[in-house]
This record gives structure tokens, sequence and C-alpha cells, in this order.
């Protein structure tokens, strides 16, 4: 018999669902490999950052993506640059209090305007891996077109650089961007001229568009996924991330959560990125499935007045295709 893990994440009806992990550390790349996944869709590289006396050094991070790249044997392996601010504080980079953290110098804007040093430096490092072998530089938290523009003036004047010192390095590197503010999805189409791929990730995505700080306890209630203007969104990002040939996942814990499953398919979205421990159940419930049926279910969640009714309908489909798996999913087995 073959393992669970070896079994393609594939629909009734032959579609195949890439499905990665996401990762903070060298180490759960050996979690992610036991469940089967197909490359790393998110590495955190913050943790390489906080708690550290020292910020990493250009050949410390070489290291880090190298080991990661030959983990994953020719697999995709995307990284995302320092995502710090917010939640997430790094006492190296000696950052300004902000009365809104998640609406301030968070990501992308930190590195841009605060910290380009070290911003270079990780892009060098991504550079460099990434003659190593299927290495992506993923952006967090972007919100205008001028930030894409920017780093990659910035990825070229790098590629220059590392040519003087011939030292070698990805000249084609691929570059994508999380959408997780509204603003970005609505824009998609002209983000999808400027990257390679977008990856969703939901957490963000539904805290900015549904207006909720998403570690506030009091506000939690509205933290529904399944929000049809949620859904509305990843569907515009899917449209134009197909109409311009650009690929695109989902990588928040939306993707995880078997739950959603029938409606991330049935919108489009062929690839998935989850802790992973999540990767089983979201197999399973992928080999029980029908394309088609997860897109008609997609569409009415998308015509659905609120979130809860759009949840059901998710979960009728689930309930209908497979009670006995659906029950196994829910409890994470
Ligand atoms: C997200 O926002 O969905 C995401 C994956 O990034 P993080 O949870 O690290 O903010
Ligand atoms: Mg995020």
């Amino acid at each position: 018999m073959i393992r669970e893990s070896r079994l393609r994440p594939e629909t009734l009806d032959g579609f195949t669902v890439q499905l990665a992990s996401n990762i903070e550390t060298l180490e759960d790349i050996q979690t992610a490999k036991k469940f089967g996944t197909s490359g790393v869709g998110l590495f955190r590289t913050e943790y390489m950052y906080m708690g550290n006396k020292e910020l990493p050094t250009e050949e410390a991070q070489i290291k880090t993506f190298t080991s990661l790249i030959n983990e994953m044997n020719g697999e995709p392996v995307i990284v995302r640059t320092l995502d710090i601010g917010g939640d997430k504080y790094c006492e190296n980079l000696s950052l300004r209090k902000e009365a809104n953290p998640f609406l301030g110098l968070r990501a992308i804007r930190l590195c841009l305007h605060e910290c380009q040093d070290v911003f270079r430096t990780q892009l060098r490092a991504l550079l460099r891996a990434g003659a190593a072998g299927n290495l992506k530089i993923m952006l967090p938290m972007i919100s205008c077109v001028e930030e894409v523009i920017q780093v990659k003036e910035i990825i070229e004047q790098l590629k220059k650089e590392l040519l003087k010192e011939k030292l070698p390095f990805n000249r084609d590197i691929e570059v994508g961007i999380m959408i997780e503010t509204p603003a970005a999805a609505l824009q998609a189409e002209h983000f999808a001229k400027l990257v390679d791929f977008f990856s969703i990730g939901t957490n963000d995505l539904i805290q900015y568009t549904i207006a909720i700080d998403r570690d506030n306890e009091k506000v939690a209630y509205l933290y529904e996924p399944t929000n049809p203007a949620i859904l509305y969104l990843i569907k515009k990002v899917v449209d134009a991330a197909k109409k311009n040939r650009v690929w695109v996942s989902v990588c928040g814990q939306m993707a995880g959560s078997p739950q959603y499953i029938p409606l991330l398919l049935g919108l489009g979205v062929h690839e998935l990125s989850m802790v992973p421990m999540s990767l089983g159940a979201v197999r399973r419930i992928i080999r029980k499935l029908k394309m088609h049926e997860a897109e008609v279910a997609a569409e009415k969640a998308l015509n659905s007045s609120n979130a809860r009714e759009a949840l059901n309908v998710s979960l009728e489909l689930l309930k209908k295709i497979s009670p006995e798996v659906t029950d196994l999913a829910f409890r994470g087995l």
C-alpha cells in the first residue's frame, strides 16, 4: 500500500493541487517532508533576526537558504523577505514605537525606509543562494506598485554588484508578492505585470479587509475567512493571475483548514501552503472532491450575503462527499 503522504493531492476528476509548507526554521523541513510536502510555500525569515544578539550575516543566510534548497531536492523554496513590525519585534533593528504598528512601518515599508542595508544583505543572500537551485523571493505587505518597482531596482543594482565581484548568483530569480492588503488584491491586474507569482496571505488580508486586529480576542468573532468580501478579493486575484499567466497560491491559515478547501479550489486556487501538520487532512479532502462541484460551491458562496451562509455551502459539500473524511479532517487526523 502507498503511504498516504505519497498519494497525489488530486481531485476525483483529475486536477492536481500543489501542497507546500509554511516553515519558520530549517528544522521544520523534516516535518514537512514527513507529511509529503511539494516544496516550501513560505519560509518566514524573521525568525533568523528575532531573539538573536546579532543580525544574520549574508554568509549565514546563504547557508540556511542553500540547506533548504538541498533538502527540497528541486522542489520550489519560496523565501519571504523580512516581515518585522506589526506584532513582530526585533531588538537589533531599533524600531520606534508606533501607535498602530499593524498600520505602520511594517515589513516591506520598514525594509525600504528604515533598514535598507539589512534588506540589501538579505536580497544579496537570496540572489547568491538562488544559484544553487529553485529559490524564489517573496515580498510581504505590499500595498502599491511603487514598492515592487523600487525592490526590483535594488535587485538589479545588487546583480551588478555581484557581477563585479564575480560571485555566482541567479540572474533570473523569480520575484513574487504576498497579497495581504485589499489595495494589492484590487490592483492585482497591475501587479501581475510586474511579478512572477502571487501568494495570498489570508491572515493579514482578513485583518486588513474586515478591519480587525488579528490578535485581539474581543473582535475574534468577526475574523471569518468566508466573509464574502474575502472570497471576492481572492477571486479577483486569481482571475488577474490567470489572465496574465502569473501563478497564484494561498499561504494563510485558510489554506490549511479543511472546511475552506472546496471554496479555495472552486475559486481557482490550485496551490496551497500550510503548516506541515495540516497536509494530511487537506490532501484527504482534495482526493474526495470534484473540481466542478467545488466551482459550483464557490460561486454560491461568493453570492452569499454573509460568512455563515458561505461557510455552510462548503460544509454541505464536505458532508455530502464524505462524512467520515470530514469528521477525521475536522479532528485534524
Ligand atoms: C498571512 O498574512 O496570511 C501570512 C501567511 O503571513 P503572516 O501570518 O506571517 O503574517
Ligand atoms: Mg502576513
